[in-house]
């Protein structure tokens, strides 16, 4: 048994504006001088969920969260009771093993999707120099932020 949970889930307050608007109304938006949240009581402690700011839990704590935190839409009675927050994504933290930090610029990943994400790019040119076989070239969202050496094309053709 680890006290470590592997799985982990990433929350946030939930986009949307009728979900929001009814908070308001029941006045469970609080301000602070960061601006408007909602407060979750975990722990003992008041976590403060913003618009647009997802935060990490261990899994069985994001899961009790997103089922405790609901708000009924409209009448008490017969309205719909909606999540207060939801799911963005989740993660294990056994994929973290092995390389997060972009070798090139040193930026931290939580992820080794998110981290190839950011290298394909941000990273394509440097990486289609030396890394990829020419066959293996995939078309890349992106137009190259830098010309590609024209080395690279006759170390291809003499191959
Ligand atoms: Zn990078």
């Amino acid at each position: 048994m680890s006290d470590l949970e592997m799985e982990q889930v990433r929350i946030q307050l939930s986009e949307k504006k009728e979900v929001v608007d009814a908070l308001r109304n029941r006045k469970q938006m609080r301000r602070d001088k960061e601006g408007e949240y909602f407060p979750v009581v975990f722990n003992s402690q008041e976590v403060r969920f913003r618009s647009g700011e997802p935060k990490v839990f261990g899994g069985s704590v994001a899961r009790c969260l997103l089922r405790s935190n609901y708000i009924i839409l409209g009448d008490d009675l017969t309205g719909e009771m909606t999540h207060v927050l939801e799911p963005v994504d989740s993660y294990s933290l056994n994929d973290l093993v092995g390389n997060q930090k972009c070798d090139y610029c040193e930026k931290l990943f939580e992820t080794p999707k998110r981290l190839a994400a950011h290298m394909a790019a941000e990273h394509s040119a440097e990486l289609g120099v030396n890394a990829d076989p020419p066959e293996s070239n995939k078309p890349y969202d992106k137009p190259l932020a830098i010309t590609p050496p024209a080395k690279s094309v006759e170390t291809a053709a003499s191959a």
